[in-house]
């Protein structure tokens, strides 16, 4: 989510390109006008000049506020944050320590976090934003695409989002339907996965891997995008030899990481990122490929959004939606309140 170079030229060249096409269509259709009086010809071209100069900075919105962003100095209270509870970027040198607190800027600028019957502070902003920043670290050129939303839910819920009562054991999930890009994650989860870097456990990292998984059409466990063809038959090999140990109870992974292959990149990944010595040490054969996906010169490979360098914000709920909550109520009347 970095400002790079690239981008903002791309950015440039379309928003110029989509001006000119609209800019001489416009002009096109004043000429053929040519019955009008010159004074109402002065108009409609002044008109089509504000016409062209407001498309134009529409285009480049979101590539201006990222710049302004960029020289924005960040709030020592989150960096404070970082410093107490994420351990990947305690590690990082001063330059990339910069780099990453412009992403944590530009991803919270962009990405509305809102909470669910809960209300929502730094720590719980600045670490969903570092869910998303730690596994495409490696990636400047990365956006998520879709992704314009995070709901923070109280606690873990069912898979009807409730949070009371019995078989709560959802922490977080990407949303289908209705919600279909928008991730929820619970609060205490998201907290209590930084909070101990020891355990193996980070939901937010765990959901915004399940994104990279799925970027390339699928959710499958094998992160085309990420994975030169050479290393998917290593992959699923790792994949099979290391769940049967799970299921054997020979293994230092989370069990969960054996429900399925979806899961297993997910769940690896969480250790990968929160113990990676642990992991080198425990299963040198997973630590290498995933260093590999997580670390590999991939710029070639991956495609910057489209539509993201369309200024494309990404998909949110509606002020005017149900809220999610369940209360029946507008989401701007209820939850969405949470955000100011
Ligand atoms: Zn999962
Ligand atoms: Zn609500």
């Amino acid at each position: 989510m970095h400002l790079s170079k690239k981008k903002t030229l791309t950015n440039q060249f379309f928003a110029i390109l989509f001006t000119g096409i609209i800019g001489s269509s416009y002009f096109l259709i004043i000429t053929k006008l040519s019955a009008l009086p010159p004074n109402l010809n002065y108009i409609f071209t002044a008109l089509g000049v504000l016409i062209c100069f407001n498309i134009y900075s529409i285009f480049t919105k979101k590539f201006r506020n990222r710049k302004k962003l960029e020289k924005t100095p960040f709030p020592a209270p989150w960096r404070k944050i970082l410093e107490e509870y994420v351990h990947f970027y305690r590690v990082l040198s001063p330059n990339e320590k910069l780099r990453f607190e412009t992403e944590i800027q530009i991803f919270l600028h962009e990405t509305r976090i809102t909470g669910i019957k809960t209300e929502i502070d730094d720590v719980t902003r600045v670490l969903a934003a570092a869910s998303a920043e730690i596994p495409v670290f490696s990636f400047p050129e990365w956006e998520y695409e879709n992704l314009g939303e995070i709901l923070i839910y109280p606690n873990a819920f069912t898979k009807d989002f409730k949070t009371k009562g019995e078989g709560r054991n959802i922490t977080g999930m990407v949303g289908t339907g209705v919600m279909q890009g928008v991730m929820i994650l619970s609060k205490p989860a998201l907290i209590g996965g930084f909070k101990n870097s020891k355990d193996k456990k980070n939901v937010g990292i765990h959901e915004f891997v399940h994104l990279l998984d799925a970027a390339d059409g699928k959710y499958d466990g094998i992160p085309e995008l990420f994975m030169e063809n050479q290393y998917i038959a290593p992959w699923l090999d790792i994949i099979h030899k290391e769940t049967e140990k799970i299921n054997k109870g020979k293994s230092y992974m989370n069990p969960y990481g054996a429900t399925n292959r979806i899961e297993f990149f997910a769940v690896a990944s969480e250790y990968f990122f929160e113990h990676p010595h642990a992991l080198e040490k425990n299963n040198p054969e997973l630590y290498k490929i995933l260093s590999i996906v997580f670390k590999q010169d991939t710029k070639n490979k991956l495609k910057t959004a489209l539509k993201s360098l369309l200024n494309y914000t990404g998909k949110k709920i509606g002020r005017n939606s149900a809220c999610p909550c369940g209360s029946t109520k507008k989401y701007k009347k209820c939850c969405l309140n949470n955000n100011i």
